[in-house]
């Protein structure tokens, strides 16, 4: 008995050193070797494009960049030579694991909770990570209402090896006053506990650190909070706290879902690193937020005809016109969270490019926000996402120049992420990815 304790014991202790790997390459890619030639390979960064340059892949790894490199012996050479080759994209906000519909429950996503397990909404979230792929979406921060944890089990399942994902950057339980987003009945509420786990109460300072340490714990990457989704918002002290203790458990950083203009001024004052959401943001806190360098993930819905009104949408573009003007750090986000019948998730979400465009934003700066600016506010800049050697091999292929056509992103021929091709010729190849067990160890959590 004390054996098999020890046991378990030194298990979890050497579990826990190698906390901290994500999001390195991953070792399922081992053996893997290419040589990828790009038509034009393009810098989002600095909005220019260089003709016939040749990238080296190997191990997951990108191992060179140039124009002419020596094939290795053993490489397949993937001709890319009619394509624009490109960092992969970013989703600052979506929800992988919440699937609300029309039918049955009219959109209302209190009922979509009550009827999909955390279990089935891990599935979902699989599913829709692998049509984010698809769509060019190598990266995604998931910010909440994923049941309990099922945002961790999926960028776990991928990280270990089991399946294709993009790399996640996910929140856990959004933590917010008492009662989070719903609307609730006290026998619901006081009688069911029905808020957990979709949100976690912490209406103290104690209850503060403990919410952000169960998160940690728990799997998460980054901190939600929801500021003022109560009439009783949190003060710039409570979100110092929570700044604070995020720094603690491992430098997190802290993103607050943001919906009134007292909320956004108390987030900015107490140094938050992420707005979410901008419908109360004016002119005025757009200044402040540029000042202090706060992101903007805007979460900005077009008006299609499965969403969203003129008035809404009118309001949301003027809103990205003022934040652009005023230099405001900004992100490509979606909040998607829905179901609209004929498209899979990474068409919702690629379709948000209606409203970069109605904000009359230049392509190429639409572009750098969609890929250098994501890795930035993903907090993986410096891991993750540009096309250089050293870098995890991410990256996507589309016809024609998003550099002056950003529309040309909508349809992503060629995706590979670690190393490995998931999407080739416009048609996805998920076989290299699926393994039956933990390849990359068993030790990831
Ligand atoms: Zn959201």
């Amino acid at each position: 008995m004390l054996r098999s304790l020890l046991v378990i014991l030194s298990a979890l202790s050497a579990a826990a050193q190698v906390g901290g790997t994500f999001p390195q390459p991953l070792p399922s890619s081992t053996g893997s070797s290419y040589v990828v030639k790009a038509g034009r390979l393009i810098d989002p960064e600095t909005g220019t494009a260089a003709a016939n340059q040749m990238i080296a892949v190997k191990d997951g790894f990108i191992t060179a960049v140039g124009s002419n490199i020596a094939v290795p012996q053993g490489a397949e050479v993937i001709d890319l030579s009619q394509y624009s080759v490109l960092p992969g994209l970013v989703d600052a906000h979506n929800h992988l694991a919440l699937t609300y519909k029309k039918v049955p429950e009219n959109d209302v996503y209190y009922y979509t909770y009550v009827q999909d397990s955390t279990a089935l909404r891990a599935i979902q979230a699989a599913s829709n990570g692998m049509q984010m792929l698809s769509s060019g979406f190598t990266v995604v921060r998931d910010l909440g209402n994923n049941g309990l944890y099922a945002d961790t089990a999926l960028r776990v399942a991928v990280e270990q090896g089991w399946l294709p994902g993009p790399t996640l950057i996910n929140s856990g339980i959004i933590i917010g006053g008492m009662g989070g987003q719903f609307t609730l009945t006290p026998e619901m509420a006081k009688e069911h506990n029905i808020v957990y786990p979709e949100y976690l109460d912490a209406d103290t300072p104690d209850e503060i650190i403990k919410a952000v340490r169960q998160n940690v714990l728990f799997g998460a990457k980054v901190i939600k909070l929801c500021v003022d989704c109560k009439p009783y918002p949190y003060s710039v002290e409570d979100m110092k706290l929570f700044i604070r203790e995020a720094q603690n458990a491992g430098g997190l950083k802290v993103a607050g879902h943001v919906q009134t203009q007292e909320g956004a001024r108390r987030a900015i004052e107490a140094g938050i690193w992420s707005i979410e959401h901008s419908g109360a943001l004016t002119d005025e806190l757009h200044k402040q937020m540029a000042a202090k360098g706060i992101w903007r993930v805007g979460t900005e819905t077009p008006f299609t005809e499965y969403r969203g009104t003129q008035a809404a949408f009118d309001r949301t573009v003027a809103g990205m016109k003022s934040a652009y003007a005023n230099g405001v750090k900004m992100a490509f986000s979606t909040d998607a969270d829905y179901y609209v019948p004929g498209m899979t998730r990474g068409q919702v979400v690629i379709n948000f490019l209606k409203s970069w465009k109605a904000a009359g934003i230049p392509d190429k700066e639409i572009l750098k926000i969609m890929t250098t600016n994501g890795y930035k506010v993903s907090d993986i800049y410096d891991k993750r996402g540009p096309i250089k050697a050293g870098f995890p091999a991410d990256f996507i292929a589309v016809k024609g120049d998003p550099l002056s056509d950003v529309d040309t992103l909508r349809s992503v021929s060629f995706v590979m992420k670690d190393g490995l091709v998931f999407k080739r010729d416009g048609v996805m190849t998920p076989e290299k990815f699926l393994h039956g067990g933990p390849i990359n160890g068993w030790r990831i959590h």
